[in-house]
């Protein structure tokens, strides 16, 4: 380590304890970033080869406005998408305002009354509840007639695979599966994993819609679950694909004729992808996918450095530092609200943007206990974007994500490391072991 970097980290008011076992853990994981790095280069060449094969040029930048007829700039993105997802379709807008709202179209698209899905990895994402009317919602799919039956992992993480095939019937339309364990505590499942799911529900019934739930998981490996056999493939412009760079937006990806379905319930029966103005926003999109790989594996490393620190320093992590991941979530079990409130602060301090704003736990609509939040972001919300945040309650699980760049998660997390320390919450505690 260079004189003037550790000098330049006590400037940024790092105190030498603190960096020293940082930079320790860093030293230890030299390996994995490279692993790390090569996903990245791989996937680089694998977004590049979709830009270069569909020509994408200068003209592609235009903006339409009105109904946004003969976007060649919006189409050639689709097209481009597709290409990287290896898929025959794809749907990348603006107007899908979030993930939630790409997981509603894709489901309310291709679902009709008396239809059934089917979830084999246990509870959905939050949102989601409402969407499919787990928790009773106005405008749920439940009120249109489409049921839900729902089959846990088992507790070792595995499919439970009988109980699966138990499930399926003839009313069985739609299997719908997540990829990332989001607020949950069970692993995040590899696209490999996905791949063998795929195809036991398909030796089943073969003509069953297999759709992944893939927000946070786009290009953390180097296949996507639509190189194993899903028939749909769903997330939000503002984690991973959209590198940061993207200020909104959803794609569906996947068979023709399921994105076809998307784009009549996204804008019109008959009319689809026809419409649907771009607004200036193509050159974002474009150029926030040609980053992602890069800005995924930052994000990575930070969440594998922020997870072997914080096993270091006793508290609980998941995934484990030492754990194959398939995701950029970093789940750490803070045990106290003082932890909590250090570490979130200590992201928000480290942030390009509201530097100088103290998180304070709120109560949000929808959740039990108070929830706090950090996040300095370039874009409202993005959790691409270096951002921590979690339930002040017991046992203090505090989830944190991203990170434009490896160097603003590190310091970031160095930082989280720094407000537990002058709290008196750590470091001194391990010394007198
Ligand atoms: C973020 C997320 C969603 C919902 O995305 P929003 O953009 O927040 O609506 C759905 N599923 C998973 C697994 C997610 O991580």
């Amino acid at each position: 380590m260079n004189d003037y970097l550790r000098l330049m980290y006590k400037d940024c008011k790092i105190d030498d304890k603190v960096f020293d076992l940082c930079n320790e853990v860093e030293e230890s994981l030299k390996e994995r970033f490279q692993a790390i790095d090569e996903v990245a280069e791989y996937n680089q060449l694998k977004v590049l080869a979709a830009m270069r094969k569909n020509k994408v040029s200068d003209a592609h930048f235009n903006d339409s406005t009105g109904y946004g007829y003969d976007d060649i700039g919006r189409d050639t993105l689709e097209d481009v998408y597709a290409d990287v997802f290896h898929t025959e379709s794809a749907l990348v807008r603006p107007n899908l305002v979030s993930g939630t709202h790409a997981l509603t179209v894709a489901l309310s698209a291709n679902l009709r009354p008396g239809d059934e899905i089917l979830s084999p990895t246990g509870k959905p994402y939050d949102t989601l509840e409402g969407v499919i009317g787990i928790r009773e919602t106005k405008g749920s799919l439940a009120e249109f007639g489409i049921t839900y039956k729902q089959v846990d992992l088992l507790p070792n993480g595995n499919f439970d695979f009988d109980k699966i095939k138990e499930a399926i019937n003839e009313k069985t339309k739609l299997i719908a599966i997540q990829r990332s364990k989001g607020y949950q505590t069970r692993p995040t499942l590899s696209a490999g994993r996905i791949g063998v799911l795929i195809s036991y529900i398909k030796m089943i019934k073969p003509d069953v819609i297999c759709m992944v739930d893939n927000c946070y998981g786009e290009f953390v490996e180097v296949i996507e679950p639509t190189d194993v056999g899903a028939d749909l493939c769903v997330g939000s412009l503002i984690k991973n694909p959209g590198g940061g760079l993207a200020p909104i937006g959803g794609y569906i990806v996947g068979k023709k004729e399921y994105v076809d379905n998307c784009a009549y319930r996204l804008t019109a029966p008959g009319l689809g992808k026809e419409v649907g103005a771009s607004l200036g926003l193509n050159r974002s999109f474009f150029q926030g996918l040609f980053m992602a790989p890069t800005v995924v594996a930052g994000a990575l490393k930070g969440a594998i450095y922020a997870a072997n620190i914080y096993e270091k320093l006793g508290f609980k992590c998941v995934p484990r530092g030492k754990e194959e991941r398939f995701d950029i979530i970093q789940a750490v079990t803070l045990e106290s609200r003082e932890a909590m409130l250090a570490f979130c602060h200590g992201i928000q301090e480290a942030a390009p943007v509201d530097s100088y704003v103290v998180p304070e736990p709120w109560a949000m609509p929808g959740y039990h206990d108070d929830v706090i939040m950090a996040a300095g972001a370039f874009i409202q919300g993005a959790s691409i974007e270096l951002s921590a945040d979690g339930p002040v309650a017991e046992p203090y699980n505090v989830y944190f994500q991203g990170g434009l760049t490896w160097y603003h998660a590190k310091f970031g997390i160095m930082n989280s490391v720094q407000k537990l320390y002058e709290k008196g919450l750590i470091l001194q505690k391990s010394e007198e072991k």
